[in-house]
């Protein structure tokens, strides 16, 4: 059994060496905000210091110092993770990426972008628009969380349907591992099978296996015409059922997003706004992109007439962007919405194969019920994503989680007999490790331990996280 050390004075000290002492917090208001991500105020756990390097050799140094006096650290970007993948689960150090926050390249020819991994979502999307290339995946969080957190989770978003995740645009990486050297992994190149492919095992590996300082992502052109549908339906049935025959018939859809009523009400709410229709038990949110207008609007009447046909109750177009932002600034806000108005929130992210939507959508209002918790259902149902949120105010914290236990336990049985997984975008981080042998043989986690300790023979990069190793104080 590994343990890890406590962080000396002297630790500090050395710390403080490498990246300047104004980028070494050990003060308790200043440490406290590293404690958690968007994860619930239960699984905070303070670092023992956090350390703000600005380089790569920075980074590394902290890693050998680390590795050497077996002290625990925990990358971190913006922390709008949802997973707790973010938190120091053994106290030790936070290394957080926010001042890595350069965008380095952006190289027209081969359209491709070198960023550091501190650089806002969003910035980088404006900043490749502004010279007419397209950086398609639209985190939610895109206003604040950060590309490394999004390589280190493999984020998705709505347009994950057309485009992919986060990993389908990752061509190279800078990474520094948990011994301290500084690796560079894959390139500006569109095709490579020149031995494992590490890039994409970097990509959605939490923070456990090596810290990202670099990312070079491949880009595309940036569509010049965008729709965006709002569909309300009087029956989630219905409006489930709707989305298999869209996506097989109707081609050009670049996201199907889903919000039932308990969803929307709570948007209206928190952000003081109405949406048409919001007594009905849901919506679909569609979203069509391309080249030519007139392409566009022929996908949008042939997505309108099969709603229409199957009972839609209206459908709603936003051809102008005040419309479209306050629409999906609705879907996007669900989560800080059910957060603000509940005391205990969960938010899930199961995935099933896409045929199994609508049984899925069923299974989770029966567990709910059979539960007695109050379950809103949205997300990228396109990609057959569901973030069952449940919610409660009543119980005390103890209730609660075991509450939550039972229900996450039948959730993610009826999730692996339709053949889906625990989390589709959020990452297994903290949150979800215990319910891994639900899903994964025991060779399977094996297989991961074996991989971890491979990149990190003393544990000590992000641990308790993915996978658990014989690691802890
Ligand atoms: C309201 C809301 C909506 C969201 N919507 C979406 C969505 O649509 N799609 C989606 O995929 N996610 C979504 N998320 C989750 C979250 O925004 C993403 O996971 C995001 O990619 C996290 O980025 P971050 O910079 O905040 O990372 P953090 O939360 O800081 O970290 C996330 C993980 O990455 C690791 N990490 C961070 N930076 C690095 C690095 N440079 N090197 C190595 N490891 C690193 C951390 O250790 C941690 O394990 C949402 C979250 C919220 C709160």
């Amino acid at each position: 059994m590994m343990a890890f050390n406590k962080v000396t004075p002297q630790i500090i000290e050395r710390l403080r060496a490498i990246v300047g002492e104004e980028n070494v917090l050990t003060a308790l208001e200043d440490i406290t905000q590293y404690g958690l991500d968007e994860i619930e105020e239960r699984y905070r756990n303070l670092p023992e210091v956090v350390v703000k390097p600005r380089t790569p050799e920075e980074v590394a140094a902290i890693m050998k110092l680390a590795n050497e006096a077996r002290i625990p650290v925990t990358p971190r970007g913006a922390g709008t993770g949802l997973s707790g993948g973010a938190v120091p689960l053994y106290g030790g150090i936070v290394l957080s990426l926010e001042r890595m926050n350069e965008i380095l390249e952006i190289d027209h020819d081969n359209m491709m972008v070198t960023v550091e991994p501190g650089v806002v979502l969003a910035d980088m999307m404006r900043a490749v628009e502004a010279q007419g290339l397209f950086y398609p995946v639209d985190v939610s969080t895109l206003e604040s969380c950060h590309v490394g957190g999004n390589v280190a989770e493999n984020a998705g978003g709505a347009r994950a349907m057309k485009y992919g995740v986060t990993g389908h645009w990752v061509c190279g990486l800078e990474v520094v591992t948990p011994t301290g050297e500084i690796v560079h992994i894959g390139g500006k190149r569109i095709k490579d099978v020149t031995g494992y492919n590490l890039v994409q095992l970097l990509v959605g590996s939490e923070g456990t296996l090596g810290i990202i300082t670099k990312i070079i992502f491949r880009l595309t052109v940036k569509p010049k015409y965008v729709l965006d549908l709002l569909i309300p339906f009087e029956s989630l049935d219905i409006a489930v059922a709707q989305v298999l025959g869209l996506l097989r018939e109707v081609y050009g859809l670049s996201a199907v997003e889903f919000m039932d009523s308990l969803s929307i009400q709570a948007a209206e709410q928190y952000l003081n706004m109405t949406l048409p229709y919001d007594d009905c038990e849901a919506h679909l949110l569609i979203q069509i992109d391309g080249m030519e207008e007139e392409e566009v609007w022929r996908v949008a009447e042939r997505a309108y007439q099969k709603l229409i046909e199957a009972g839609a109750k209206e459908v709603f177009v936003a051809d102008n962007r005040i419309t479209r932002e306050k629409i999906w600034r609705a879907r996007r806000e669900i989560a800080e919405a059910l957060r603000a108005l509940h005391r205990y929130i969960s938010v899930e992210d199961i995935v099933v194969p896409r045929a199994k939507i609508p049984e899925m959508v069923q299974s989770i209002r029966k567990i709910a019920r059979r539960h007695r918790l109050v379950v809103p259902v949205y997300g990228h149902i396109g990609d057959g994503n569901l973030h069952p949120t449940p919610v409660a105010d009543d119980f005390d914290e103890q209730t609660w989680i075991s509450k939550l236990d039972a229900f996450l336990m039948d959730l993610f049985c009826a999730v692996r007999e339709l053949g889906g997984n625990l989390t589709a975008e959020h990452g297994v981080g903290l949150k979800r490790i215990k319910y891994l042998p639900l899903v994964m043989s025991q060779a399977e986690i094996a297989l991961m331990q074996a991989i971890k300790k491979a990149w990190d023979p003393n544990g000590i990069l992000n641990p308790g996280k993915v996978v658990m190793l014989e690691t802890g104080p």
